[in-house]
Order: structure tokens, then C-alpha cells, then sequence
């Protein structure tokens, strides 16, 4: 391509191009990074909001777990005979209790819903949910192993108060399988505006208790608690374990996740809500990656524009670059040497056709200069020669005879000898000015070279160019030539012919010829004419 060709064009386009190029790489990746950190606040914010939201809702359930367990010590308190189908009728109404227990006011086990084997009178003194609630206060356990069937199970006990005093606690019993069965639901999962949320619960020693593997094991394994195998790292887990609570963004097992979590204290578990950090920025991913793909477009639309605006640019002056060349080589044709485009390089086509012009100017003067005889003005010696070759070639194919005169100014010499060369120069440029008042317009008048004179007659006729040669003999003898107030006497010999071409073998012999009659016109005492017409 031409504007390649041209460093210039190649620099400005390479500059651009990488200027573009990084202007755009930089506001393409400045623009990715400044939305995917806005969209990574936002998901974090809602995901957060979301956890707020759910914890609620959890410590809600359990205010509510709290009341149903009151109401019934409060009803218990008045029913002098109490039996277990008091208890069952309250787990029909609350399933999610595994157990209801009674136990009298030394801890010992006094009435049981029947769904634990435990034995009347088993000593539960020992137990927190006891110790509280035999004080007065309602409790929310944390899990623990249950002593029947060996679950992890938490309890909500309140005291039985008769009158105003405990006389027994009622406790209930919620199992982790339960719990989160109700708190991991399919439906609290799917139901969210993140796909494929997923739910972790951690106990105080960070362990996942949401785990399924943990939960069936629970039963068979009284080590469990201290099997690191449950036990996770991940950023969520730490930041829990320092008690603090929030959202992030954060790489666990070469997998990134969104993540948002607290504490919920009455039951001293940790709540994790967890998003696929792919998943979730998939949508943006593919948002970002046609936002590349239009830069790289734009970008190379840009890069197309520039390279037609260069091409727009640079191909006239390609074009007035050729003509230039073709003006050098061939020459100017006409006057105006090149043609306007209508384009920016018109100024530039203007300037060169002037400096063309003002060339030929010069070449011509030059040329005249070269061709004339410094001191006279007359054709020079070189000039005569060529034009007599020519006039020959064109009289031998007209065959027209061709006339020519010889001119020797007599005893020159003496002049300048007596009057020095100032006075000789004088009386050349004199007779020059003579010669060419004597001649007709065609006539060719020139410095043969020292005091000689040619004329080469624009005439074939004899008798004209006779009569020229006398014309010019007699004018120069009347004419009065003077030199510091002195005047001079000059005369020329003239030496004349016609020849017609085919009588000669060339432009030489006629001057030659020319040369013979003026050198006879000396001989016969100067100031005369001689010559003849050498025609069949
Ligand atoms: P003739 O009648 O035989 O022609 O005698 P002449 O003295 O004219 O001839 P000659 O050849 O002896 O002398 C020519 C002189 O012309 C010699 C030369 O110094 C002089 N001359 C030639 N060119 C110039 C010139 O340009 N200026 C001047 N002042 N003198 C010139
Ligand atoms: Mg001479
Ligand atoms: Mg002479």
C-alpha cells in the first residue's frame, strides 16, 4: 500500500494505531475492573442482606420454639395430674420436637413423651438446660449429645413455677437432623435471587455440622467432635471463629465464592451462606467479554478509518509526486505543467508549476546567453555553425541555393593599435548594430569570431544578397565612427555567395567559399564586395 511506502505515513500510523491500541486496552480494562468491583459490591451487599435476613428468620423460629415451651410449663403449672399424653398432644401440635421431658425439681426425670429410651428417675441434675431453668430462666442450648439415642440435640427448658416457685422444668428437644432439615430446605435454598445458594452451619470449634456425613456418623462416634476431617479453614470459618460476622469474596480449594456470615448466639452455631463465585459472575463475565469484543471491533474500525484518512491523505501527494517525476523526465508540456486535483496538495501543484515556469525562464536565458557573443550580441561562432548546418539540410531537400556573407573589418589592427582596445570594442559593437539595421527580419547576423562577421541571407536570391553586401559596405564607409572626439575612418571587405546545395559537399564549403571572395576583396585593396553565384 502507498501511504507504507512513505516513513512518514508508516510513523503517524504506527503511532496512532499504538496509541489507539493502548488507549483503548486501558479504558476497556479500566472500565471491566471498575464494573465488575461495583457488581462485586453489590452481590456482596445483597448476599449480606440476605443472611440479615435469614438470621432473623432463624432466631425468630426460636423465640417462637421459646414461647411454646413456656406456654406449656405455664399450663403445666396447673394441671395437678400429669401424664405423658399431655406431652404427646404437644408434640403432635410441634413435630419438630424429637422429645418433651419433665424433670422434677432434683433433676431427675419425672415424665418423657415416650420417643427417647430413657428411664424414669435418670438423673439430668447435671445438665445446663436443667441448672437454668431450676433458676427460673428459660434456656436455649447449644447441640449436644443427646443421652437416649445419642443425637446432636439442643434443648429449650423453662421452669414449671408452682406458685412462683420451680417446681419441675419441662425441656424439649430439637435434633440437628431436624433442624437443618427445616433451615436448609429446598425451598429457602432456591427460593433466593442467588442461584445455587448454598447453606453451612459450624459449631464453636469449627466444625461444618451441616455436613451430611457429620450428622449420620454423630450416633456411632462419641470422638466426633474432635475429628479434624470436619473441621474446615476456609475465610468464612476464620472470620467466624474470631466472632466476626459480614460478607467477601474469597478463594477456597481453587474455587472462588461469594460469601456472608454470622454468628447466632443462643444456639453458639455459625451460619454461612455461600454462591459459586463462576455461577454468579457468569452473566457479568459474558456482559465484560462483549465489551472486549466491541472495543477489539471499534478498535479495528478506528484502525480502518486511519488507514483510509492516510490513504486520503497521502495519495495526492503520490500523485504530484509522479507528475513531478514525469515533468523531470519528460519536460513541461503547455503552460501549465500540472493539473489541480482539488485536493489539500493544490498549493503545493501551484507552487511547483511556478517553479517550473521561473526554471524554463531561466533555462531560456541561459540558453540565449550561450547561444550570443558577449560583446557584440550577435549569434556566437557555434550558433552560426548550427544554424548553417540546418538551413543547408533545408535548402538541399528544396534545393534552393543558399546565400552567405563574409565580413573583415580592414587594418583592425591599427585601431585598436592607434586607439587603443576600448576603441576596437567600441567599433565592433558599432558595426554589430550596423549590420543589423542593414539585414531583413530572417536574416541571421553573427560574430564569426576576432573582427569577422556572417550573415546568412534569408533569401536565395544573387542579386539581393549583392545588394545587401554593398548596403552594408557603403554604410559602414559613410557612417562616422569617433573616438574621444576623434573620428575614424572604418571599411569592411565583404566576401559573398549563393551556392546552390547539390554544388557543395557541405555547410563548410560555402563559407569556405564566402572566405575565398572576401579574401580576394582584400587583395584588391579592401573596402570592396566580391563573390558570385554558384548556381546551374
Ligand atoms: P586586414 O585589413 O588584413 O584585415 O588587417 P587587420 O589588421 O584587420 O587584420 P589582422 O588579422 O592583422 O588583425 C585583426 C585584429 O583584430 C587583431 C586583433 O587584436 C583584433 N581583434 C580581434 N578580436 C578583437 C576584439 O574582440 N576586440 C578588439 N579590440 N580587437 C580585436
Ligand atoms: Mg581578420
Ligand atoms: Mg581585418
Amino acid at each position: 500500500m502507498q501511504i507504507f511506502k512513505s516513513p512518514f505515513f508508516r510513523k503517524i500510523f504506527l503511532l496512532l494505531t499504538f496509541g489507539t491500541f493502548v488507549g483503548f486496552g486501558t479504558l476497556t480494562l479500566w472500565v471491566s475492573s471498575a464494573v465488575k468491583s461495583s457488581f462485586r459490591q453489590t452481590q456482596l451487599k445483597a448476599l449480606e442482606d440476605m443472611k440479615n435476613q435469614y438470621k432473623r428468620s432463624l432466631l425468630g423460629w426460636f423465640a417462637e420454639k421459646q414461647k411454646n415451651i413456656e406456654g406449656l410449663a405455664r399450663a403445666l403449672a396447673y394441671v395437678p395430674e400429669i401424664d405423658s399424653s399431655i406431652l404427646r398432644s404437644f408434640r403432635e401440635v410441634y413435630p419438630e420436637y424429637a422429645d418433651i421431658i419433665i424433670l422434677d425439681k432434683e433433676g431427675k426425670l419425672f415424665l418423657s413423651s415416650g420417643s427417647a429410651p430413657l428411664k424414669m428417675g435418670l438423673d439430668l441434675s447435671d445438665r445446663d438446660y436443667f441448672k437454668a431453668a431450676i433458676n427460673g430462666k428459660t434456656f436455649i442450648s447449644g447441640f449436644f449429645r443427646g443421652r437416649g439415642r445419642g443425637l446432636a440435640t439442643l434443648s429449650i427448658s423453662a421452669p414449671v413455677l408452682r406458685p412462683g416457685k420451680a417446681a419441675q422444668v419441662v425441656a424439649g428437644f430439637i435434633t440437628l437432623q431436624k433442624f437443618l432439615k427445616i433451615f436448609i430446605s429446598e425451598e429457602k435454598r432456591t427460593n433466593t435471587p442467588f442461584p445455587l445458594l448454598s447453606i453451612h452451619f459450624i459449631n464453636t470449634r469449627g466444625q461444618v455440622i451441616s455436613n451430611p456425613v457429620y450428622i449420620e456418623r454423630y450416633p456411632k462416634d462419641p470422638q466426633i467432635e474432635e475429628d479434624p476431617a470436619f473441621r474446615s479453614d476456609s475465610p468464612p470459618v476464620a472470620q467466624l471463629l474470631k466472632g466476626a460476622e459480614g460478607a467477601l469474596v474469597y478463594s477456597y480449594q481453587n474455587q472462588g465464592y461469594y460469601g456472608a456470615f454470622s454468628w447466632i448466639e443462643p444456639i453458639q452455631i455459625g451460619l454461612i451462606l455461600e454462591v459459586d463465585q463462576d455461577i454468579l459472575e457468569r452473566p457479568l463475565d459474558l456482559q465484560l467479554r462483549s465489551l472486549v469484543i466491541a472495543s477489539v471491533v471499534v478498535f479495528c474500525v478506528l484502525v480502518g478509518v486511519l488507514v483510509f484518512v492516510l490513504w486520503y491523505l497521502s495519495k495526492p501527494l503520490a500523485q504530484l509526486n509522479q507528475a513531478m517525476k514525469r515533468v523531470i523526465h519528460e519536460g513541461p508540456k503547455g503552460h501549465i505543467v500540472l493539473k489541480k486535483t482539488g485536493s489539500h496538495v493544490d498549493v503545493l501543484v501551484d507552487t511547483f508549476n511556478e517553479l517550473q515556469q521561473a526554471v524554463d525562464q531561466r533555462e531560456t536565458r541561459l540558453k540565449d546567453r550561450a547561444a550570443r557573443d558577449s560583446l557584440t550580441g550577435l549569434y556566437n561562432h557555434g550558433t552560426l555553425q548550427d544554424l548553417l548546418k540546418k538551413e543547408y539540410s533545408r535548402r538541399k531537400r528544396s534545393g534552393k541555393p543558399l546565400c552567405f556573407l563574409m565580413l573583415d573589418i580592414d587594418h583592425f589592427k591599427d585601431i585598436n593599435d592607434n586607439y587603443g582596445h576600448a576603441a576596437g570594442d567600441q567599433v565592433l559593437r558599432e558595426i554589430s548594430r550596423i549590420l543589423e539595421s542593414c539585414v531583413r527580419e530572417g536574416d541571421i547576423v553573427a560574430r564569426y569570431g576576432g573582427e569577422e562577421f556572417a550573415i546568412l541571407v534569408d533569401s536565395d536570391k544573387a542579386e539581393a544578397s549583392l545588394a545587401l553586401a554593398e548596403r552594408i559596405r557603403s554604410r559602414i564607409e559613410s557612417h562616422k565612427f569617433a573616438v574621444d572626439g576623434k573620428s575614424l575612418p572604418v571599411t569592411v571587405s565583404v566576401g559573398w555567395v549563393c551556392v546552390a546545395p547539390e554544388r557543395v559537399s557541405g555547410h563548410t564549403d560555402i563559407v569556405k567559399e564566402a572566405d575565398d571572395f572576401l579574401y580576394r576583396a582584400k587583395e584588391a585593396g579592401r573596402n570592396r564586395v566580391f563573390g558570385q553565384a554558384n548556381i546551374p
